[in-house]
């Protein structure tokens, strides 16, 4: 296969702010693109010279390439659904699961990520029952794999039937662009999304975690029956007693490497997508500080920060507001703690080390050496312990 040099078309965006969202792969009439993990695991598009006749529909799809505006929200709530069982189950308010089903009710399909049985990656998969929905309920901290999926959105809208779609806001404005626009009968649903980590980096932390444990991963579940500010993972092993393990963000090396920026997609850290300019209908992430605004609204089962972005999803969100318990609320008072909205995070300086020895070294260690403070942090806190005895407060 002769692959495309760089200065003739197609014309896609480098490696550094490729999305890996899938569109000009799913866009090429030729089948000339593939989507191949690099060598930090993020799918990029491949071009294969011998099959590309430069139409360029590629570089019109894509969606770095044609930023959208951006937007404000038509309206901002703070929200939880009545149902607490369903918001022990979900990553915040439970808000997807109840938009999701009116979809479902009306003979609709949903698109989300879920996490494979066996490999325990992160891929988009459609779901037509209550039984799916729930494979898509819970935020996997991982870059998720499109695959076809863009294509078969395309193929049920074309069917004429209800469609919502989510995921995070560079799929969904990739999906947009491949569409050429949004028939009625899709909703489109994002997340206020931090940044996606490397699917590789899961799978090296997962084999770490069964090397320490001799036994193999039977499941894994994110963000889900566990208090919603200690956002957890579990891990299921298949020996285990109690049948699950629960990961605490604050020892995990996982989550804290993720919320550290050391292997998270590299365009993330200038994405093009904040400020709402996905295109979607409705944005739902987690209401960070809700305890300062309403303490008595406020509780540790979860509860969501939800932007109207379109008519449509005005119209959506009515549709479940029987279920649901809100306020009205501002974007800036979610910004406030919630900077995802706006701001980008830098990268991890020790990024690139990260994925240069991530193959061959031990996750854990790797991530543990990496992360420890700088000697001159470590003095002044050994020297505060000595002296006030409370070094978390450096
Ligand atoms: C990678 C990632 C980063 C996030 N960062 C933030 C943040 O910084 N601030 C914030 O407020 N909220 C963030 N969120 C969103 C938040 O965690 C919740 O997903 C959101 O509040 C919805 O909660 P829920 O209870 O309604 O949904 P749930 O029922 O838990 O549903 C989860 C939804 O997320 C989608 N999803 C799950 N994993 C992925 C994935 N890997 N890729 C694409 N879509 C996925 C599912 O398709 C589903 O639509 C992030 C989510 C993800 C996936």
């Amino acid at each position: 296969m002769k692959d495309c040099p760089l200065d003739i078309l197609p014309k896609l965006p480098s490696p550094d702010r490729c999305c890996g969202c899938s569109a000009c792969f799913a866009a090429c009439p030729h089948g000339a693109i593939e989507m191949k993990p690099d060598g930090e695991g993020f799918l990029q598009p491949v071009v294969n010279g011998n099959l590309c006749v430069e139409c360029g529909l590629c570089s019109r799809v894509c969606p770095v390439l044609n930023p959208s505006e951006p937007r404000k929200p038509l309206a901002v709530y703070a929200a939880k659904a009545k149902d607490d069982e369903l918001r022990r189950i979900s990553s915040s308010g439970g808000i997807f699961s109840l938009l999701a089903r009116r979809v479902l009710e009306r003979g609709g399909v949903v698109y989300g990520a879920a996490f494979e049985p066996e490999t325990h990656k992160v891929v988009h998969i459609a779901v037509e029952d209550e039984e799916g929905l729930d494979r898509l309920r819970g935020s996997k901290y991982v870059q998720s794999d499109m695959g076809d999926t863009f294509r078969n959105v395309k193929r049920d809208l074309d069917h004429g039937r209800h469609v919502l779609f989510s995921g995070c806001p560079c799929q969904v404005a990739g999906l947009r662009r491949f569409l050429d626009g949004q028939p009625e009968n899709l909703l489109l649903v994002d997340v206020i999304c931090h940044a996606v980590p490397s699917p590789m980096a899961w799978q090296k932390y997962l084999s770490c975690q069964e090397c320490k444990e001799g036994a193999k991963i039977v499941r894994t579940f994110s963000r889900r029956n566990c208090a919603w500010r200690k956002y957890a993972l579990s891990l299921e092993f298949v020996n285990s007693s109690d049948n699950a393990y629960l990961v605490n963000p604050s020892n995990d090396t996982y989550l804290r490497a993720f919320c550290s920026e050391l292997f998270n997609r590299k365009c993330c850290h200038g994405c093009v997508f904040r400020y709402f300019k996905s295109g979607s209908d409705i944005t739902i992430g987690d209401y960070w500080g809700i305890e300062r605004i309403w303490p008595e609204f406020s509780d540790d089962i979860g509860i969501s920060a939800v932007c109207i972005n379109t008519e449509k999803g005005k119209i959506s969100a009515s549709s479940v507001a029987d279920s649901v318990w809100s306020k009205l609320s501002d974007i800036h008072d979610v910004a406030q703690i919630n900077k995802m909205v706006f701001d980008n995070h830098t990268a991890n300086k020790k990024r690139d080390r990260f994925f240069a020895e991530v193959t061959s070294a031990n996750f854990d260690e790797l991530v543990e050496r990496l992360m420890m403070p700088p000697l001159w942090y470590r003095i002044l806190r050994w020297i505060k312990w000595h002296t006030v005895g409370r070094p978390e407060d450096i």
